[in-house]
């Protein structure tokens, strides 16, 4: 809900004429309440949940034999039964009966962290919603790394992290297959950036694309060599995180969910730097041979 009556008021308050995107934003949001226009992120979820994963999934379905090469574990082909079993799922258990009212009743307690006003004009610059989006992914990041070191541990595993590890070879739509008690909890750093850095409400609706879309590509279980992520430094990506689903519950080996950073810092790469010596020798010999 905007502070303003009329396009004209916030001209006068602004100083200035609107720009295009801030006459729109107007339009859409001037009647809305913040709480519905907070609530929009359960649409966005659903829509990135239900389309990110198309493009990799029809490659599966229709385009296998001749995208294989960019297959993370081409041996495992998944059927349309399979693809839809997981979308049902994560539709039903994780986003209707979690997702959805996660969001619905967070609003308030974002409000109580004194999130700032999140609807008015005028709307955040390009760099501050870039500078805004990049604190809150390092945010994630760094929570994620050390949350999800804690599920690995024998009880965490055992009892919680199981489920998310049930792919051994990850698709997109099993990116937040996972226990309840998971999505709960790696929920804690995904709030954190925007209640530690208030922002403004498209700045959170992109966050929440961002974020899900960016989980979704790393558990594609395909490796394009063009997509635009290779270009973000110390970007983890799919192959990344498949190693990590590869290995298993005994793995102790990239656990953060979007940067290599952390993994390499606190030495939990080992494992993987191996792999890919070892990858890499096999590839050289057969070359040689
Ligand atoms: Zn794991
Ligand atoms: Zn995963």
């Amino acid at each position: 809900m905007l502070q303003y009556g009329s396009l004209e008021a916030a001209e006068l308050a602004l100083g200035r004429n609107l720009t295009l995107p801030e006459k729109l934003w107007y339009s859409y949001s001037a009647e809305k309440s913040d709480y519905l226009l907070y609530n929009h992120n359960c649409l966005f979820l659903f829509l990135v949940f239900s389309l990110v994963p198309l493009p990799c999934v029809l490659v599966e379905l229709f385009w296998f034999n001749n995208m294989n090469k960019f297959k993370l574990q081409p041996r495992i082909r998944r059927s349309f039964s399979e693809l839809f079993k997981c979308y049902k799922d994560v539709i039903l258990n994780k986003f209707i009966l979690l997702a959805a009212p996660l969001i619905a009743v967070s609003f308030p307690a974002l409000k109580w962290v004194r999130i700032r006003y999140p609807t008015s004009l005028p709307l955040p610059s390009k760099w501050e919603v870039i500078s805004q989006l990049l604190v809150y992914f390092l945010i994630e990041d760094y929570g994620n790394y050390w949350l999800h070191r804690l599920l690995h541990t024998k009880w965490g595993f055992e009892n919680i992290h199981y489920m998310h590890h049930e792919y051994h070879a990850p698709i997109g739509f099993a990116a937040p297959y996972a226990h309840w008690a998971e999505i709960l909890i790696l929920a804690i750093p995904t709030f954190l950036g925007p209640a530690m850095v208030p922002c403004h409400m498209v700045t959170l609706w992109l966050w929440t694309v961002l974020r899900q879309a960016e989980a979704i590509e790393t558990h594609s279980g395909f490796d394009f060599p063009w997509s635009p992520t290779k270009f973000i430094p110390f970007y983890g990506g799919a192959e990344y995180h498949d190693y990590h689903h590869s290995v298993g519950g005994q793995s102790q080996s990239n656990f953060a969910s979007i940067f290599t950073y952390c993994d390499y810092i606190y030495g939990t790469d080992k494992g993987y730097r191996h792999h890919k010596q070892v990858v890499k020798k096999l590839k050289d010999k057969k070359h040689q041979g």
